[in-house]
């Protein structure tokens, strides 16, 4: 979770046509938007209205013209999928469903892998001790555009395993992935302080770093029917303190990657409740609106949908969403200068 405003979800094609979803979508709507609210929302959750809103407003009340293509992204195609990474290579764009591109990928097995020089700061969202330090967590920090609370708990699994425990398993099992290509790498937790630390001294840790690159993990914790990952980029904020004018390009370019070889990676669809193809940019974050360092946040899946709860809780599927997250940050640091060359900034 994001500490995020609540919006309406994306309606999927699953959920139009599911004829318990009349009566189940209402209800499991209800319960995340209380459930949010309940956790999360702070007056952030009110007013700060993420800068895709009304786009996100206007799908969800539009149907797609025509059938959904045979997009990984679907329920019907995620059932069925292996534990094992596909064997393809990963998607070059939007459509990883397509047929293999023509033209090489970014990044092939030949790609470029060492780090030698370069600094990642993972953010492992919320801590596992948050829980009890509610007093802490709850005061307000300044996020530029707003106030918002200096940490949340997160969610959790139906079962109880958390958000934070989560995110800190797979930031770890990524850590030793980058390590062991040259990069020095720096979590803003370790599970080595009881609580926080809050968003903006997250957003802050990348520069305090000196980090090339920052990533912020999270898992959702959406309608139970929805399922899937997303990623979220930072829209741009010049407002008080914040001024992320500099980084929404180069986290515009981690964001593809990073949707791209996560779903690479792990087979996990792109989310059908929330965010477009897989990504999502927003305005509400502080740790994306106060980063001075190219920075974006993933929500792994959906804690509250059985599936995703099954593949989170699942130490093998972890070390997947941490190769896939190794390779976005790896793909990121490796092709920066040709890239950014060629979009003459
Ligand atoms: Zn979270």
């Amino acid at each position: 979770m994001t500490g995020s405003a609540p919006r309406p979800p994306r309606r999927s094609a699953l959920l139009r046509t599911a004829t318990a979803a009349a009566v189940a979508v209402p209800l499991c709507t209800a319960g995340w938007f209380g459930w949010r609210a309940l956790d999360h929302a702070g007056p952030a959750g009110s007013t700060a209205a993420p800068a895709t809103a009304a786009a996100s407003a206007a799908s969800a009340t539009t149907p797609p013209a025509a059938p959904p293509p045979a997009d990984p992204g679907t329920a019907d195609t995620a059932t069925d999928t292996p534990l094992t990474p596909p064997v393809a290579p990963p998607p070059t764009g939007s459509a990883p469903a397509e047929a293999p591109a023509t033209t090489p990928p970014p990044a092939t097995p030949t790609a470029a892998t060492d780090l030698t020089g370069r600094t990642v700061l993972l953010d492992p969202g919320h801590n596992p001790g948050n829980s009890a330090h509610t007093a802490e967590i709850n005061r307000q920090v300044d996020i530029g555009n707003t106030r918002k609370e200096c940490d949340t708990t997160g969610t959790e699994t139906n079962a109880g395993y958390t958000e934070a425990e989560y995110t800190l398993d797979v930031s770890r099992r990524a850590r030793a992935i980058l390590t062991a290509r040259g990069a020095k790498v720096v979590l803003v937790q370790d599970g080595d302080r009881p609580w926080g630390p809050c968003i903006d001294e997250r957003a802050r840790a990348g520069a305090d770093a000196h980090a090339d690159v920052a990533l912020s993990v999270h898992g959702d914790g959406g309608p139970a029917a929805g399922r899937g990952f997303h990623v979220i980029m930072p829209a741009r904020v010049v407002a008080g303190k914040a001024d992320n004018a500099a980084i929404v390009a180069p986290s515009r370019r981690l964001g593809l990657l990073l949707r791209d070889r996560f779903h690479a990676a792990t087979g996990e669809p792109y989310a059908d409740y929330t965010a477009e193809e897989g990504l999502d940019t927003r305005s509400d974050l502080g740790g994306l609106n106060l980063s001075t360092v190219p920075k974006v946040f993933i929500e792994c899946g959906n804690m509250r949908n059985s599936t995703d709860a099954k593949r989170m809780t699942d130490p093998q599927w972890r070390q997947q969403a941490a190769q896939g997250i190794a390779d976005a940050l790896t793909a990121f640091l490796t092709t920066q200068e040709k890239t950014e060359e060629r979009h003459g900034s």
